[in-house]
């Protein structure tokens, strides 16, 4: 047993684990946003990287979002999505992760005209091409709540040529407004067509706690994107304890979009027993992959390596791979405690 007494950037990037709550259109770098509205003729207000770092700045979900939709206008081939996922897949790697699964945006492309089969085929191609690299990849598709239900069912029904190439369904975008209920019907069916369930409960919105509430026993979710306002009601931590409910916790993320990186209330679920994960949610615009995240946290909460370790373990726990999968994973983990000097 070599367990460093505090976990230091060394030991958190080796660290066998698993990413669980990315989105794919949130790993657009600058310099690849310059090279692809070069190669597609398309117009953007930036010409720099230093330009392009400069307009990402927001200090609420709804700032974000603002910057996040428009610059997805440089992704149009099949091609595009597969350097943007490889090029993330590639990162992720050097961080450690072993398994991951992707959120993607289909309506934010679809609207433009681009072809769903170009989006899951180069998305697709990239993750089954990770394997190379030591990166088992997996998607989930994920529809815009600030669209409307049909357009969500429209979108589910197009996924179901692509059902093998898809583990999952979720919900993200702006939570305002636009609770879990609305999509009620759409996830009943997408469970039905054999996908497994996510959705994002966002941080301190307006009805987070009824939001939850409705993921858990009214949609039956498989995991909880975000979720950490669980901690303002006892009943719920124990529900999502208790059923053992993987929450995908951004903690970098949060410090943009809320007045910080909720590592209060993520450290006390986890030692209250929750399946809490570390995630980096939307890497380019927020600074930091996944290991950055887990630095983060464990600098400022003064996690130990021991709640590091727990950590990565519980990203295997709550991901949606086999239990013969879970085990060599966790006994990776292990291994690689065992094993650091
Ligand atoms: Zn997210």
């Amino acid at each position: 047993m070599a367990l460093p007494s505090s976990p230091t950037r060394e030991f958190i990037a080796g660290l066998p684990k698993a990413e669980l709550h990315l989105h794919l259109e949130g790993t657009l770098e600058p310099d690849l946003k310059l090279t692809l509205a070069q190669r597609n003729g398309i117009e953007i207000p930036q010409s720099t990287v230093e330009e392009v770092e400069a307009s990402y700045q927001f200090d609420s979900l709804a700032s974000f979002l603002a910057v996040y939709y428009p610059a997805m206008d440089v992704l149009v081939t099949e091609q595009d999505f597969y350097d943007l996922a490889h090029a993330y897949l590639l990162r992720a790697a050097a961080d450690g992760v072993r398994h991951v699964e992707m959120f993607f945006d289909p309506q934010a492309h679809t609207v433009r005209g681009v072809p769903f089969a170009d989006v899951v085929g180069g998305y697709h191609r990239a993750a089954a091409e990770a394997a190379d690299f030591g990166v088992d990849a997996e998607l989930i598709l994920c529809f815009l709540r600030d669209h409307s239900a049909e357009s969500a069912a429209a979108t589910l029904e197009a996924s179901a040529p692509f059902k093998d190439l898809i583990l999952g369904v979720g919900l993200d975008s702006d939570e305002r407004d636009n609770p879990p209920a609305k999509f009620a019907a759409v996830f009943a069916r997408a469970r039905e067509l054999g996908y497994l369930l996510t959705m994002h409960c966002d941080i301190d919105q307006v009805g987070s706690i009824e939001n939850i509430r409705q993921v858990i026993e009214d949609i039956g979710v498989d995991r909880i994107d975000h979720g950490t306002n669980i901690v303002e009601n006892p009943e719920l931590v124990e529900l999502v304890r208790a059923r053992g409910l993987g929450l995908t916790c951004c903690p970098v993320s949060n410090s943009f979009v809320t007045s910080d990186m909720k590592s209060t209330e993520i450290v006390e679920l986890l030692r209250a027993g929750v399946k809490v994960t570390i995630n980096s949610d939307d890497p380019a615009y927020f600074g930091g992959y996944v290991a950055a995240n887990y630095m983060a946290l464990a600098e400022h909460a003064g996690l130990s390596s021991a709640e590091v370790v727990t950590l990565a373990k519980n990203s295997f726990e709550a991901s949606w791979i086999t239990d013969e999968d879970k085990a060599a994973y966790l006994e990776e983990i292990d291994a690689y405690v065992a094993d650091f000097v």
